[in-house]
């Protein structure tokens, strides 16, 4: 048991002793490696609008300091605990190491349930939330970025926040903000762009013909949402699409543009149309080509897995599948073709990570510029994750793990244990 312990860590540690394992790590060097270096927990105070005062509990975990900054998503959601948001930021370890950038993972978040705070009183939480995470986050420290619930807005009031204490505008302190304020291009797209761009690759080696292709989303918010817009850019048909709200499915397509302005208008795809719907339940399940978790973690369970109908499955979302629906995956291996959240959705923090050093130079990028190193990097990624997924026999989650642990112990050997 530790501070931790609940079902979303328990599975981040189930993964990385599978991994441990297949490294022959021994057990002396296992808990230096997984067990994260810092967590802060904060209460945030807020004025609601009646006048009264609510406290809300906010997090942010630190997972390792050896390969540079910590870099790590905030979110924003009733779910959140010390456990997942540990959980998220040793995952981000992994996927930043198997990427190539230079940082170590880090995560955040604020227990709230955003459908009962009004916007006034979000940017009260999310300037307070800020303020307090100020003696421990930093742009050489750890840099902060958006995850389920938080927004270009949040991270503009997070810069804004950490500057006024500053007495000068630090942009370099969080990334995803509004392209305007020191935000990349191509940052609101990237994690959904780069699934999308995984899964058309993955399309090629197993010579699907995109336009006769179809995908099923699970999530339409950031990640969800670009995804299905490049499926449908190279010619797929999306047929399903779910949020918390319902499902809409139709097998002709959707029109993944007008349901975009219809989430962003609305906050949700509810209301888009009378008579598309189905049961959210049975959307994972659908027969399709290439099927995009992009909401939560922990959806596809075993029972799920072996249901599953998709050639494809490209993780949007961190963590939708658990431990023993891996098990259910590797004995189904020809049939689907996992591409694991780390790689799938790491177009992401590439780009925050372009963010982050155009910031620090003061010099901006093109927006095709953006695109065709965020493509270099996952080409790279995805070809050096299959050769050693061939290699060693291992599943594709497997040996992405592999790469990015092998990596952080590799560093953390080479500049030892301090004193
Ligand atoms: P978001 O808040 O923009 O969207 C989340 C979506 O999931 C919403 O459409 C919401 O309605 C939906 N959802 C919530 N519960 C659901 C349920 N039970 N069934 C179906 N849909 C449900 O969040 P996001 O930024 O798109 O993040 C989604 C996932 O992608 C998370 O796992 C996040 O950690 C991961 N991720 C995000 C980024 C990023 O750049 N935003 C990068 C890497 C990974």
């Amino acid at each position: 048991m530790t501070v931790y312990s609940g079902p979303v860590f328990d599975m981040a540690a189930n993964q990385f002793n599978v991994i441990a394992n297949h490294l022959d790590i021994p057990t002396d060097e296992r808990e230096r490696l997984l067990m994260p270096k810092r967590a802060i927990t904060v209460s945030c105070p807020i004025h609601r609008d009646d006048g009264s005062v609510s406290v809300f509990e906010g997090y942010r975990v630190q997972h390792l300091l050896t390969m540079g900054p910590t870099k790590g998503g905030t979110r924003f959601a009733p779910s959140v605990d010390i456990g997942e948001v540990a959980a998220l930021a040793i995952w981000m370890s992994w996927k930043c190491a198997l990427v190539g950038l230079p940082y170590g993972g880090a995560k955040g978040g604020v227990n709230v349930d955003l459908s009962t705070i009004s916007k006034r009183e979000l940017e009260a939480l999310s300037r307070r939330y800020m303020q307090e995470m100020i003696p421990f986050v930093g742009p050489r420290t750890d840099v902060m970025a958006p995850d389920m619930g938080t927004n270009e807005q949040v991270m503009a009031w997070f810069m804004d926040t950490y500057s006024m204490y500053q007495g000068q505008t630090v942009t370099e302190i969080v990334t995803g903000k509004p392209v305007f304020s020191g935000g990349t291009l191509g940052r609101r797209e990237a994690t959904g762009r780069g699934v999308a761009y995984l899964a058309r690759r993955v399309m090629d080696v197993l010579q699907i013909n995109p336009s006769r292709a179809t995908a099923v989303i699970q999530g339409f918010g950031n990640v969800g949402s670009y995804a299905a817009f490049g499926l449908q850019n190279y010619g797929l048909k999306v047929i399903a699409v779910s949020d918390h709200t319902g499902a809409l499915h139709d097998p002709k397509g959707l029109d993944i543009p007008a349901l975009m302005r219809h989430a962003s208008e609305h906050g949700s795809i509810a209301g888009f149309s009378n008579e598309l719907h189905c049961d959210p339940e049975e959307v994972l399940t659908l027969p399709c080509d290439v099927l995009v978790p992009a909401a939560m973690e922990r959806t596809i369970d075993a029972r799920v897995a072996s249901k599953l109908r998709c050639r494809v499955l490209a993780e949007g979302a961190n963590g939708p599948t658990t431990p023993e629906a891996d098990l259910v995956l590797e004995k189904r291996q020809d049939e689907i073709f996992l591409i694991p959240d780390i790689l799938c959705n790491s177009g992401g923090v590439v780009v925050s990570y372009f963010e982050w050093v155009q910031d620090l130079q003061q010099l901006f990028w093109e927006e095709e510029e953006v695109m065709r190193r965020e493509y270099q990097i996952l080409d790279r990624a995805f070809e050096h994750m299959l050769a050693r997924a061939k290699a060693d026999r291992i599943p594709h989650r497997t040996a992405a793990m592999a790469i990015g642990v092998e990596k952080v112990r590799a560093a953390k050997s080479t500049r030892g244990l301090f004193p």
